[in-house]
Parts: C-alpha cells; structure tokens; sequence
C-alpha cells in the first residue's frame, strides 16, 4: 500500500511518501529563517507557516512520486509530541485527505517515527534493537522489540535534550539558530580536548542523561574568559562541548545494548546528523561488536516520510486505524506509538 505521511510538530511541514519501506517522495517547507531572530521556534508563526504550506508541499510530494492523490491508500500524521497549534493544523489537513479518499488514517507518535525512517534507508529494523533518539526536544535510550506495537524506555534526559544544549550553547557562542549545525560545522577546525568539561552522568549507573551542567559550564567558561579579557577560541570551546555530549551519549547507547543483551544500535532524531556523533558511535560500535544504524542526516531532522513509514509499518501489522478525530497530544509518551 501507499502511504503519505504529514509532519508538523514544529517548524517543518514535511510530506513523505512510502511503498512498505521504499521511499517514494520526501517534501519540506520549513518556517526556520522566519523564527531565527527570535532565537527559537514561535508558535504562531509556526502553525501559520503549516497552514500556508500544507497544500503546496503534498503537491510537491505527489509529483515527486509520479502519482496522484487518489493512488494513495493510507494517511499517516504526527499526533504528538509537539507544538498543540502546529500539530492540530497536520491532524486536520490529514483527517481531511483520509476522509476525501475513503482511506484509513493513522496518528502516529513523532518519536517513534524518528526511529522507523531508518527502515527507508537499512531496511526492516532487527527485533528488538535498542534506539537513541536525539533531538531538540527529546534525548531517550529505547528498547525497541517492535517499532509499530512496542517501545520501552529505559532512560532519558532529567533536564535539557541534547539538541536543547547544543542551540542554547551555539547562542552563547555566537552561532546562529537552530545551532546544531553550526557547532558541527565549526568544531571541525577545533579541538575535542581543549576544554575539559563536565560529562553529567557519565558512570550513574543509569541510561538518563542530564546537559543542563554541561550548558552552564560552557557559558561560565566563555564569561570567565570575557572578564579575563581573553580570547575565545570559537571552534576549540565547540568541539570541546560537542565531544562531551557525544561521549557520554555514545557510552551510555552502549551500556544499555550490553545491559539487555542487544546487538543492535540505532540513532535518530535531529541531533543523529552530527558528524563527530556518528563517527564515534561507528568507532565504539565496532570495539564492542554491535551494529551501529544511523539515517543519512536528511531522515534524522523532521521530515514527513519518518511520519510515512511509521504509518506503513503500522499497516504491514494490521494495526486498528485510528479515529477521524485525532486527538493531538503535545506531550506524547514515548511508549505510545500510534493512537
Ligand atoms: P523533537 O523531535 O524532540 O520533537 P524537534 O523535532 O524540534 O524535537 P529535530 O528536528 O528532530 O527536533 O531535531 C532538531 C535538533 O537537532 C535541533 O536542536 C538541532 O540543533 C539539532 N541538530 C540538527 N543537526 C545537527 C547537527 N549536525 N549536530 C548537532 N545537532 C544537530
Ligand atoms: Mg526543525
Ligand atoms: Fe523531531
């Protein structure tokens, strides 16, 4: 079957089109440079922006695909996580699709899409793997037996996401929004080691994480440096601050691989597109003998055919559809994979 999935849960309306796992058409509009100099996402301009951008960008999608609307035997849409505004304009646009074709729609968490886009790219996920979802919301360590009925969590962040501390540190530093990006980029010219700062909950003996120490010893730091009258070394402070985040979320991805007995790592979520991550979670995967997953950076940050596969994937298991009225849930458990 066809599946067409709708993402808007922050500042991206992403269309998405899948055969099983087969990526079809993957479209976007984003509202990002409209939010920029506020320095964070605004509600309101983003739900605007979703209205304004919902037509064109399924459009989009279908001519990518070579096919029309009514080849399209599924509607999937993000009913939560997310902004409650943004989210509402998805859920309606796709209640509105589902019921013109007479086709089942499907509300689906924005999470557990994060982790089954990868399936567009490495094919069906092994049964069980454990998933480390980062983003600019979330940063969770996931058993994962089975992406469309089961997800379990095992840990997850007690303050800030790690795509949370990576924005607020590129703001200290100068760097434009949304700052993930910018510190991958200009750590690349700097050192991981210069700074030595502080890994939260490194040997806890749990899977949570904690960033927020991590965010206010990086702006004590450049502050410290400012009274002194010194010079900040943009790239060193950034690669430095990303080597800390990246190690403790590589190590602690491993802990729980050995501590349930999985083989199996994926990454997702916007923050699975930085560089220094992926090539360290390669690096530690391979000394302890587990498979390492990771989506091209394209698939990590929102997008609607995360959206489509999670929904394709929910048809494969013969998964009750949901009702017309969606109820979008802005604060969305992990656990609950579809409503
Ligand atoms: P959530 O999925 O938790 O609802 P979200 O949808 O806003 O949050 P995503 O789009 O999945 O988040 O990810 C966006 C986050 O990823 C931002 O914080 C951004 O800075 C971060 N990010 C994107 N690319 C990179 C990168 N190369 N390095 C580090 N962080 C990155
Ligand atoms: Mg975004
Ligand atoms: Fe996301």
């Amino acid at each position: 079957p066809l599946v067409l999935g709708i993402e808007t849960s922050c500042d991206e309306t992403g269309v998405g089109i899948v055969r099983g796992h087969t990526l079809l058409a993957n479209t976007i509009a984003s509202s990002v440079e409209e939010h920029a100099r506020f320095g964070g996402v605004v509600p309101e301009v983003a739900s605007r922006a979703h209205l304004e951008a919902m037509t064109p960008t399924v459009e989009r999608a279908l001519e990518q695909a070579g096919l029309r609307l009514s080849d399209i035997d599924a509607i999937a849409v993000t009913a939560g996580p997310g902004l409650a505004g943004a989210l509402l304009v998805g859920v309606a646009a796709a209640k509105a699709y589902a019921l013109g074709l007479g086709v089942p729609l499907y509300g689906v968490n924005h999470l557990a899409a994060h982790v089954a886009v990868d399936q567009l790219e490495h094919g069906a996920l092994p049964k069980p793997c454990i998933a480390m979802l980062v983003s600019g919301g979330h940063s969770s360590l996931l058993l994962v037996p089975d992406v469309a009925r089961e997800v379990v969590s095992l840990g997850s962040t007690v303050d800030d996401a790690a795509g949370e501390a990576f924005d607020k540190v590129a703001r200290v530093l100068g760097l434009p929004f949304p700052g993930g990006p910018h510190i991958d980029r200009v750590a690349r010219e700097g050192s991981g080691s210069a700074v030595a700062f502080p890994r939260g909950k490194l040997d806890d003996g749990t899977l949570d994480f904690s960033f927020s120490g991590l965010k206010t010893a990086v702006a004590r730091w450049v502050e410290a440096k400012e009274r002194a009258g010194e010079s900040v070394h943009v790239p060193d402070v950034a690669a430095s601050f990303q080597e800390a985040v990246v190690d403790v979320l590589t190590r602690k991805a491993l802990q729980a691989c050995k501590r349930y007995g999985v083989q199996d790592l994926l990454i997702g979520g916007g923050v699975a597109a930085n560089s220094r991550l992926r090539a360290l979670a390669q690096e530690r995967c391979d000394a302890a003998g587990v498979r390492l997953r990771v989506p091209r950076p394209g698939l990590c940050t929102d997008n609607g055919a995360m959206v489509a596969a999670l929904g394709s994937d929910l048809v494969a298991a013969g998964v009750t559809p949901s009702l017309l009225d969606i109820p979008a849930d802005s604060s969305m458990p992990i656990t609950t994979v579809h409503v």
